[in-house]
């Protein structure tokens, strides 16, 4: 792995808060500020506002740069149903929150799996919903890449707004669509407003450490960061159970969290450093 640290730090880094690790949130907020990063996501779970946990980032002097609205039932969006009725309710319960706190954005799911149910009128309404409660609160709402990107390219056609963004996720781009280097950006670039960085070997949507997957970082990194001007560079590593063995002869056993969020760190600035040179 090959670290270029001439870097003039012109961006904001990014981390997700809470990386799985099982710690205090207060020894997360430590070891992310102490690495060197500016700011974090924080992932939503359903009903959850996290006001203390906001506010102790804050304290710290870290920006919240986004929520991650939950996902774990949203193939429901397409379905008729109360399922899907309850969800976006709880959805515009937490873009109102992160209207309430100051929070430029939130990133949606639409989709779930190779084979969510078929896309519906229903499915589109609630979007539409989303997006006028976005406009009325100030929130840009960032649809996230996964498996189906004819899914979001028909709420793009359909949706007209300011408020309707994208969030790229180059992992997902390298192992679920296989189309990193031939995404097909004329539909996209005008809508990014933020990245998820992550790596993997391609088999699968791993959230490595950036430069430990087979991501060819120097090839995409300056190409991506040249569609939109200063986007921040936004890591999303998990400590997923199957990387935590890929990770343990890397990062001493007492004190993992600090090592993996440095070595994130120094990702951030690596490819920081293909944006100066
Ligand atoms: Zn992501």
């Amino acid at each position: 792995m090959k670290f270029l640290l001439t870097t003039k730090n012109l961006r904001k880094k990014i981390t997700v808060l809470d990386i799985l690790f099982d710690s205090h949130i207060d020894e997360k907020i430590k070891h992310i500020k102490s690495a060197g990063f500016d700011g974090v996501v924080i992932n939503l779970n359903e009903n959850e506002a996290p006001t203390e946990t906001i506010e102790a980032v804050r304290q710290n002097g870290l920006v919240v740069q986004n929520l991650h609205l939950p996902y774990s039932r949203i193939n429901d969006l397409w379905v008729n149903g109360t399922s899907g009725t309850e969800m976006i309710r709880g959805f515009m319960k937490q873009i109102e929150f992160a209207h309430a706190h100051k929070v430029p954005i939130v990133v949606l799911h639409i989709t779930s799996g190779n084979i969510p149910p078929l896309l519906s009128e229903v499915g589109i309404e609630r979007i539409k919903q989303i997006i006028a409660f976005c406009e009325d609160h100030g929130v840009l709402l960032a649809l996230e890449n996964l498996r189906r990107l004819d899914y979001l390219l028909e709420v793009y056609d359909r949706c007209e707004s300011d408020f309707l963004s994208f969030c790229f996720d180059i992992g997902h781009a390298n192992a679920l669509t296989g189309n990193l280097y031939e995404f097909p950006w004329k539909n996209f670039s005008s809508k990014l407003c933020c990245f998820h960085l992550h790596d993997n070997d391609g088999s699968s949507d791993q959230h490595l450490i950036p430069f430990m997957g087979n991501i060819d970082w120097g090839k995409i990194i300056p190409y991506i960061f040249s569609l939109k001007k200063d986007i921040p560079i936004t890591i999303e590593t998990y400590l997923l159970d199957w990387s935590k063995s890929f990770y343990t002869n890397m990062f001493s056993k007492d004190n993992f969290e600090a090592e993996f969020f440095k070595k994130t760190y120094q990702a951030a600035l690596a490819i920081e450093s293909y944006l100066n040179e």
